[in-house]
């Protein structure tokens, strides 16, 4: 089983505390910012860690390529404005020209909120802009996953049908997906009661194929709430069976599935406590554990 969380990329240990971070919980896949996923500053490359990170992934026996990278979610690529549109642009190339030169072979990017400009402008400026990152990017084998959005806002891409337009337009293979459970719920897709009928849709719509990363997350809210807000692993209205099954599901073994729920807060000590080792045991025993939180916050 593929399963690990999004980790930490700072300090001074960069990429090769991301491995080791990923390694304490038991990882043996991961997902990580380049920098602050809600801005644009980059250190240069050089102060990453890559060569201590490739080792410690031989080490480990992590595949560099279940090594997932997430575009900061503040560029938008959907919306009019052609300043704000072309530092996006060059911002997500310069991203995927890091991923490339680190050996990462997946980048997630968020497709973008049109801004009140209606969903067909929202999907003509994002397709008009991967094309020319794509371009721009093409001496790289690096792919693009547009991930399945909640619909919080003006989002595009929160239903297959709207990431399907922008594949087909943009015609190219490294445009991947990148399937959130959490996202998918939230849109209005019924994952608890019609599990088969949500995956035999995005098989039919966008292909299996496409498929690259699956963030797996429980929701806070209910079944179309459009909220997108992430619950831990069970404690949400996903359930720990239907995330299970997600996660065993042999049509996606060789997919990296990534958990992106919240650290847990310790209301003693105000610590915030990271809680993947503890939901990763857990889906590997694949009982359902009712007293996460609490081992979380014990260090049981
Ligand atoms: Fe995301
Ligand atoms: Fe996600
Ligand atoms: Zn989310």
């Amino acid at each position: 089983m593929k399963i690990g969380s999004h980790v930490g990329n700072a300090g001074t240990d960069m990429l090769k505390g991301s491995v080791l971070e990923a390694v304490s919980y038991d990882a043996n896949c991961f997902m990580v910012y380049l920098g602050a996923p809600q801005n644009t500053y980059r250190k240069p490359l050089s102060q990453l860690k890559i060569p201590e990170m490739r080792d410690l992934l031989d080490k480990y026996n992590i595949n560099i390529n279940d090594v997932v990278v997430h575009a900061p979610y503040i560029v938008n690529l959907a919306q009019g404005d052609l300043e704000k549109r072309n530092f996006a642009i060059d911002f997500i190339t310069k991203e995927v020209k890091y991923c490339y030169e680190a050996g990462f072979k997946t980048i997630v990017l968020h497709p973008g909120a049109h801004v009140g400009q209606g969903i067909d402008t929202g999907i003509t400026n994002i397709v008009s802009g991967l094309i020319e990152i794509l371009e721009r990017t093409s001496h790289t084998d690096v792919n693009i996953a547009i991930e399945t959005m909640a619909g919080k806002g003006s989002e595009v891409g929160s239903n297959f049908s709207e990431l399907q337009e922008i594949i087909k337009t943009v015609n190219s293979p490294r445009i991947k997906v990148c399937f959130d459970t959490c996202h998918t719920f939230d849109s209005g897709y019924d994952l608890v009661n019609n599990y088969d009928g949500v995956f035999q849709e995005f098989d039919k719509i966008i292909g299996f194929e496409r498929l690259a990363v699956i963030h797996v997350n429980d929701s806070k809210n209910v079944l179309g709430s459009k909220k997108d807000r992430h619950a831990n692993i069970g404690f949400g209205n996903i359930g720990f069976e239907t995330l299970h099954r997600v996660i065993t599901d042999k049509r996606f073994v060789h997919i990296p599935k990534i958990l992106e729920t919240p650290y847990v807060l310790n209301p003693h000590t105000n610590e915030s406590l990271p809680p993947y080792k503890y939901e990763i045991a857990m889906i590997k025993s694949g009982q359902f554990n009712p007293n996460l939180i609490e081992d979380i916050i014990n260090h049981k």
